[in-house]
Parts: C-alpha cells; sequence; structure tokens
C-alpha cells in the first residue's frame, strides 16, 4: 500500500535579488507502508526541500502530495493533523531546554492528543526504553551528549505515534563517536517497520536499512534504486560522480 504518493512536485524559492531558485523540479515519488527511502545528493540538491514539503514546512509551488490517499498539497487540510501523522528529527535537536527529558516527551501527547498525564508519562518511558534512555528521564537536556538529545528527540517524535518518520541529516551536528548510538536507534526504528524517509550522507546506514536510495541533484531526482544496485552500479553519470566524491 502507497503511504506517501508526491506527484510532480515543483518548488520554488524567491533568492531575494529578483532571481528564483528552482529548489525541487517536477519530482515524483512513492513511498510504501513501511519502506525505508535514504536521499543522497549534494548539498543545494533539494532534499531537504522535498522532505520538508511532505509535513508541509515548506509548501510547494506545484504538485502534489498524498498521505493514505488525503492530499496534503491541498489548501484546507489540518497542518496539525499532519505533523501528528507524519514525525520529524532534524540536525538540530530542539529540546526544550527548561523541561525534563520526561516532560519534552509527554508534552505533545498530553497537549495536543489529550493524552491523560500518567499513560503519557508511562508511553515516554516505554520511549525512552527503546532509545536506551530509560535513566534519563528525569535529566534535563543540557545534561545529556549530543547523541543522547538527539535519540530523545527521536523518543519525542515517536510519541505522536506517527505513521511516517522524516530524518533531515539526523547525525550531522554529532561527535563522530556518538554517530553509532543514534542510528542504530534508527536502525531498530527501520526493522520494526516504520515508514521512513531520511536525508542522510551515512552510507553505512543506507546500505543496511535503506529499500530505496535516491539520488538528488540540482532539484531533480536523477536516479532511485535499491542501495546494492545504486551504489556500486548506478545508471546515470552524475550520480557516478556524486559517489566517486564521496565513497
Ligand atoms: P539540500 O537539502 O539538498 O542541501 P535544500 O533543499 O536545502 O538542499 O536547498 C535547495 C535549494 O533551495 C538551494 O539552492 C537552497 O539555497 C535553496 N533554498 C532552500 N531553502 C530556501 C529558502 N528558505 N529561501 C531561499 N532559498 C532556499
Amino acid at each position: 500500500m502507497a503511504r506517501i504518493v508526491i506527484k510532480n512536485l515543483c518548488k520554488d524559492y524567491d533568492s531575494g535579488k529578483g532571481k528564483t531558485i528552482h529548489a525541487v523540479k517536477d519530482a515524483s515519488l512513492t513511498v510504501e507502508n513501511g519502506e525505508v527511502i535514504v536521499i543522497i545528493g549534494p548539498s543545494g540538491s533539494g532534499k531537504s526541500t522535498l522532505l520538508r514539503s511532505i509535513n508541509k514546512l515548506e509548501i510547494p509551488t506545484s504538485g502534489h502530495i498524498l498521505i493514505d490517499d488525503d492530499d496534503v498539497t491541498s489548501p484546507g487540510t489540518d497542518i496539525r493533523k499532519i505533523r501528528e501523522e507524519v514525525g520529524m528529527v532534524f540536525q538540530s535537536f530542539n529540546l526544550f531546554p527548561h523541561l525534563s527529558v520526561s516532560d519534552n516527551i509527554t508534552l505533545a501527547p498530553i497537549k495536543v492528543k489529550k493524552m491523560e498525564e500518567n499513560e503519557a508519562k508511562e508511553l515516554a518511558l516505554k520511549l525512552l526504553k527503546q532509545v536506551g534512555l530509560e535513566e534519563k528521564a528525569n535529566a534535563f537536556p543540557n545534561e545529556l551528549s549530543g547523541g543522547q538529545q538527539q535519540r530523545v528527540a527521536i523518543a519525542r517524535a515517536l510519541a505522536m505515534k506517527p505513521k511516517v518518520m522524516l530524518f533531515d541529516e539526523p547525525t550531522s551536528a554529532l561527535d563522530p563517536e556518538m554517530i553509532k548510538e543514534v542510528l542504530d536507534v534508527m536502525l531498530d526504528l527501520a526493522k520494526s517497520g516504520m515508514t521512513m524517509l531520511l536525508v542522510t550522507h551515512e552510507m553505512g546506514f543506507a546500505r543496511a536499512a535503506a529499500d530505496k536510495v535516491i539520488f538528488m541533484d540540482n532539484g531533480e531526482i536523477i536516479e532511485t534504486g535499491k542501495p546494492e544496485d545504486l551504489f556500486t552500479h548506478p545508471s546515470n553519470e552524475r550520480t557516478q560522480s556524486f559517489l566517486d566524491h564521496i565513497l
């Protein structure tokens, strides 16, 4: 079953100097339920814009995005509902510094989903266990390492019980020794059947977890394939040239 269908998506930005930047050009993509898709490509190729359009952090210039057959690009859509269904984890963790780890996780379920406080706390503990941080429930974000904060950010997104998780360079701000602990949590999530779209430079993760890898360049989806195919014998020379630079 298709969870997300992106049809002919275009996103233009005004550069502010009278020039239009075509950040995403006519991108089409289907994400099946439970599929893990990794988007790669050079900086500025439109990866983040494509991802952010899915939960309406960016409003597309044209084209359509359907989540479970609901067209989220139509003007009347409930953005709050989309953000409940589509969780997102960013490069910067954005935890609330004045709230404990547990309160960071329970805030949205209590406020938005009207969950009982006790139930939300139980859920937070369960999710903290899942990300290996059960003992940090009462700690504050500044008492945690970057890798731990990012794992809390993942638990916080999962607390809304999303259908889809988006990750925008989730390990790019981390010291190298903390990357693995975050990737391991993401790998477990992928194995659990979560539908995931990720922008990441972690090719090892892509090989281990992705059902499909998408290469973007200059706003376009150039090539889509299974990791073992795309990494070893890409069909497009731009993909080959990019891989030659990074692998
Ligand atoms: P990537 O994630 O591949 O690095 P982005 O989606 O962030 O690429 O950006 C694609 C293009 O759109 C780039 O040229 C970038 O400078 C431009 N862009 C992104 N966001 C904005 C914005 N808010 N305003 C103007 N230009 C933007």
